[in-house]
């Protein structure tokens, strides 16, 4: 845990006492602030009170006399409109922050040099934050993984000389984090998310922009336009950008061209890294997170081997396109994540052949979105309510069986497959929909995947 030493012996309100927040309650006492937590959920208030945390109904406290609000992130600050703890603190004058701001200036109270890469965008985040920290870990550093990526910020160790913090932000941390200054940030792409907790696309952009407008060294991918601005404006301000593309050759930064990384530098370039064969680093998605990743690591001063090394090593993180087993020529990939067809597209791009189990409780918009990838599959294994409309979308582009259950869809797609002979192919549970129908998260059906798959005769496991 990290003590939170910057309030002490002052008042601080917390609002919102779930995993991050209980854990922020408990940091902040740690560090002698004298800590007034609550929540809407009387569930969460008791659990904080068994935990030996002060508790009050916030309306009928005085807040002129706290130093700071802390709230957590789940909870609306603006839209669609303000939590009424928000109105209240406005009102008094109050600060409002979050754990990751407590973080922040723990570091510079402490521990100013310890190297910080903070890690933002719309999609592949965690891999990046996760790729990132691998590649720190196998160069052999002292390394802190946390953040919206799971791990509450302010359960990690204390900033200490040596140590280096990976932290994920998401933009309501960022948000809440008016002094973010990590040593590298990372804002890897913009498109259009949770505009109903921003409001428009432009105030989105503005509080992602915020993490890398504070940053020693902004890593900025630049192939969507909100970004590209951004960093043009990050660097016309004075700080050091390095841009990274998955589509575009660029004068200087990072880009892939197919497989390869190129760092370009003052006019010239090389070939960084091949990210052909590294299984767990596929598709052209994963080539921008891979840049991102490389320009941050050299930024705090990795070598270029180790940074390659740590590329060729990588885990992958559970559940995203995660290969996790291979019978001959046959991989099987766990992208349990993929809960909507938009999240279902960067895997079902990756690969050629493809054995494709999806399924489970539908989405709006169904996968329509995904036809481009039909000529691909080779075959369909339909699980859970979705399975019917499902079905009537592929229609007559591609064969498809409705399943029902997952190991039923893994056993019949594991013997397809097996008679396949054409190559490399994959089979593949991507299922574009939630879980909830037949497991209680996408956890859940992933390890339910890697169970049954394991189970199979000759398979080779990965993980
Ligand atoms: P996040 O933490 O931002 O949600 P993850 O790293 O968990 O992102 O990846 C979630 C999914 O998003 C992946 O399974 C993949 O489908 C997709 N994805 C990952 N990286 C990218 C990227 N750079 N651009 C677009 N989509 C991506």
């Amino acid at each position: 845990m990290i003590p939170v030493t910057t309030f002490k012996g002052r008042k601080v309100a917390i609002f919102g006492l779930g995993g991050s927040g209980l854990a922020t309650a408990e940091a902040l006492a740690a560090g002698g602030a004298e800590v007034t937590g609550w929540d809407d959920n009387p569930d969460s208030v008791a659990k904080a009170a068994a935990a030996g945390i002060a508790t009050a109904d916030l309306r009928h406290v005085e807040w002129n006399a706290f130093a700071a609000f802390v709230l957590s992130p789940g909870v609306p600050l603006t839209h669609p409109k303000p939590h009424w703890t928000v109105d209240l603190a406005h009102q008094a004058g109050v600060d409002i922050i979050g754990d990751v701001e407590l973080f922040v200036r723990e570091r510079r109270a402490h521990a100013p040099d310890c190297p910080f890469i903070a890690i933002t965008g719309t999609n592949g985040k965690s891999t990046t934050t996760a790729l990132i920290a691998h590649i720190l870990k196998a160069s052999g550093r002292d390394t802190q993984l946390g953040g919206n990526i799971g791990t509450a910020v302010l359960t990690l160790d204390p900033p200490k000389a040596g140590r280096f913090y990976v932290v994920e932000c998401s933009s309501y941390q960022i948000d809440l984090a008016p002094t973010l200054d990590p040593t590298a940030g990372i804002l890897l792409n913009l498109t259009p998310d949770h505009l109903d907790r921003h409001g428009t696309m432009q105030h989105y952009a503005d509080i992602k922009e915020r993490l890398v407008a504070g940053s020693g060294t902004a890593v900025v991918g630049v192939d969507d336009s909100f970004s590209s601005l951004i960093a043009d404006r990050v660097e016309r301000a004075g700080t050091r950008v390095v841009r990274i593309s998955r589509r575009h050759v660029l004068a200087d930064g990072i880009y892939a061209e197919g497989s390869s990384l190129v760092r370009a530098q003052g006019g010239t370039s090389a070939l960084f890294a091949d990210l052909a064969g590294i299984e767990t680093l596929r598709g052209g998605h994963n080539a921008q997170n891979a840049a991102a990743a490389v320009a941050a690591c050299l930024a705090v001063g990795v070598d270029d081997q180790d940074v390659v090394n740590g590329l060729e090593s990588f885990p992958g993180l559970k559940h995203r396109m995660q290969p996790i087993a291979k019978r001959d020529e046959i991989v099987f990939v766990n992208d349990s994540k993929a809960t909507n067809a938009d999240a279902a597209a960067p895997a079902l791009s990756s690969y050629e052949r493809i054995y494709w189990i999806a399924g489970g409780l539908p989405k709006e918009g169904g996968i329509t979105s995904l036809t481009p990838f039909f000529p691909k599959i080779v075959k369909a294994y339909l699980i859970g309510e979705a399975a019917p409309a499902f079905a009537a979308t592929l229609g007559e582009a591609v064969p498809y069986e409705i399943s029902g259950t997952l190991e039923k869809a893994v056993a019949h797609a594991a013997a397809d497959a097996a008679q396949d002979h054409q190559g490399p192919a994959a089979v593949m549970l991507s299922p574009a929909c939630a879980s909830f129908d037949q497991y209680k998260n996408f956890e859940m059906r992933g390890d339910a995947f890697v169970g049954h798959v394991a189970a199979l005769e000759g398979v080779t496991m990965l993980i």
